[in-house]
């Protein structure tokens, strides 16, 4: 396995399966061995240091020094769909679905902002970020037609095997 993608869904059920199914502790281990990992949406909080909103005794893979908050768009209903810049991409902005998103509240100084949108009253919200071989987007890049948050996921994994 050269890499390995943690996608949306709901990170509460993904993290008790996993620990009910054996699985946090060699997740754990294979990313502290450096395996890179891709998390969108509930993957992403799988793969934050901190979880805020989350139930106290939701486990997490981590890896990425940031703290990320839970269902910090809203509800549902909530959902909504934004031309995010993202600098390391080439060419126009990338269309990016975010279904009951987590937001990205802080990161440590070793974190690589990757996108941030802008919100009325905000000057920059995190929604993507990359550590050494591990990238998560708050958005679902893989609900539309557009590659290249995958193409560079892929540049990663090259780059860290
Ligand atoms: N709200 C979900 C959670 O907290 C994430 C939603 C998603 O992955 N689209 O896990």
């Amino acid at each position: 396995m050269d890499a390995l993608v943690i996608p949306g869904g709901e990170s509460t059920t993904i993290s008790k399966l996993a620990v009910i199914d054996g699985l946090m502790e060699p997740l754990r281990d294979a990313r502290r061995a450096g395996l890179p990992m891709f998390g969108s949406c509930a993957g992403m909080i799988m793969l934050a240091d901190r979880v805020e909103d989350a139930r106290p005794d939701q486990e997490v893979v981590g890896g990425i020094d940031m703290t990320v908050r839970r269902n910090a768009f809203g509800r549902q209903v909530d959902s909504f769909e934004a031309d995010v810049v993202i600098p390391a991409l080439v060419g126009k902005p990338f269309p990016a679905v975010f279904i009951r998103a987590p937001w990205v509240e802080s990161v440590g100084v070793g974190v690589d902002v990757v996108a941030t949108i802008t919100r009325a009253g905000d000057d920059g919200t995190i929604v993507a970020v990359r550590q050494g071989p591990l990238m998560a987007t708050a958005f679902h890049p893989e609900l539309t037609g557009d590659a290249r948050v995958h193409e560079l996921f892929v540049e990663m994994v090259r780059k860290h095997s």
